[in-house]
């Protein structure tokens, strides 16, 4: 189902509007249209504010886009939401000084705004600066539309978005600049830890705050930081756990092999009587040709029958993604997600030793962190891989 209320591509990245996007304009409207402006201005004003508010907070996601590209890290789209955007990152750079620079290249954008727009305030209002910082933005705009009580609007609350997201409540701008400073003097998951109880706390208390004031979008907010930071620790706690193993460990020895030529319902008899659920076919020169997958097997033996070969139905080598015996199974993981794909080729000078799936690890990570289980906080195994990545990469 497409959620999209809107969808437009600017500089190479997908922005992608939230259907709810239109609650936004319908309570600028409302806002606007029952001041003193009247009806019909009143709300087109109003819609041209929140307009503007957004047009900052994307300017403000595609402030964190493009400096993570200087890095070479793509975002896969940004989307704008009532209580704001999300730059749905790739990756996110696990280098401390990257992502300081990705996470404050955002609020740089809203400061720059705020500057930019203090001399055009001032030109409209013959240079009176007392009287630009008394205004009182919001109020002021509502009260009596102008260019001068726009401009001062918009220089405002890009204002307010900088130093909002600069609190310290991970996964917001701040929080993440506290984790990367963290991650200086101790691991990248203690560093994540702390950031994230840090960013709970100040969640409780702009929960109690959004309570007692009425302001539900903080509420929102309150929430996306608790739930955000934690999903973000589990998936950095699996990453450190994941890391510690090889890609070649994790290949089964003894597995086995089929040929192009084979026939499906073979791969029934397997079935039942190995654990193996994915198996890697070769032709007969004993080069890789692909892989056919449970779920592959599965549709082959419902669309076509037992009768199907082989090699009409498996996921050619094409599609499968490589990576080295010495490559950490974090970085499989990742590569895994990226193209979506429940299996990897493992090999070694261009002679493939094997496939790793997602099920292989699974079982790892759920041996190891059994091992660990006492001592460390438990992380929850990774999630299925679908097309989604296996883990939170958004900067808001
Ligand atoms: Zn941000």
């Amino acid at each position: 189902m497409n959620w999209n209320l809107a969808e437009f591509r600017l500089l190479g990245i997908d922005v992608k509007v939230h259907w709810s996007f239109v609650l936004v304009l319908a309570f600028g409207a409302f806002l606007y249209g029952s001041g003193p402006a009247g009806w019909l201005v009143g709300s087109l004003y109003g819609v041209l504010s929140m307009l503007l508010l957004f047009a900052s907070v994307t300017l403000h996601e595609y402030g964190h886009a493009l400096m993570a590209r200087r890095f070479g890290v793509g975002t896969r789209s940004i989307l704008l939401l009532p209580i704001g955007g999300v730059a749905n990152l790739e990756r996110i750079p696990e280098k401390p000084s990257q992502e300081i620079a990705v996470v404050t290249a955002g609020p740089v954008i809203n400061v720059i705004i705020t500057i930019v727009l203090i001399p055009v305030a001032l030109l409209l209002n013959s240079g009176n600066l007392a009287q630009v910082l008394s205004l009182n933005a919001v109020g002021a705009n509502i009260q009596s539309p102008s260019l001068l009580n726009l401009v001062v609007f918009v220089l405002s609350t890009n204002l307010l978005l900088a130093l909002f997201n600069l609190l310290p409540a991970f996964p917001l701008d701040g929080g993440r600049l506290l984790r990367a400073l963290l991650a200086y003097i101790m691991s990248y998951t203690q560093a994540t830890r702390t950031a994230v109880l840090i960013g709970r706390l100040l969640a409780v208390l702009m929960a109690i705050y959004g309570i007692f004031s009425g302001a539900i979008s903080l509420l929102l907010i309150a929430f996306f930081v608790y739930v955000g930071g934690s999903a973000e620790l589990e998936a950095v706690s699996s990453r450190a756990v994941l890391r510690q193993y090889k890609a070649g460990r994790a290949l089964t020895p003894g597995a086995t092999t089929l040929y192009t030529s084979e026939r499906v319902e073979r791969v029934v008899d397997l079935l039942m009587r190995s654990y193996q659920t994915d198996f890697p076919v070769r032709d007969l020169s004993g080069h890789f040709v692909g892989v056919l997958t449970r779920p592959r097997l599965i549709n082959a033996l419902r669309e076509s029958g037992p009768e199907t070969r082989v090699v009409d139905v498996m996921q050619p080598a094409s599609d499968i993604p490589v990576c080295s015996p010495e490559t950490d199974l974090a970085t499989v993981w990742e590569r895994m997600g990226q193209s979506a794909s429940r299996v990897i080729a493992v090999a070694d000078h261009g002679q493939v030793l094997g496939i790793i799936t997602t099920d292989d690890i699974s079982e790892v990570f759920q041996v190891m962190s059994a091992a660990m289980a006492g001592t460390e906080h438990r992380p929850q195994p990774p999630a299925e891989t679908s097309n989604d990545s296996p883990e939170t990469r958004r900067y808001v």
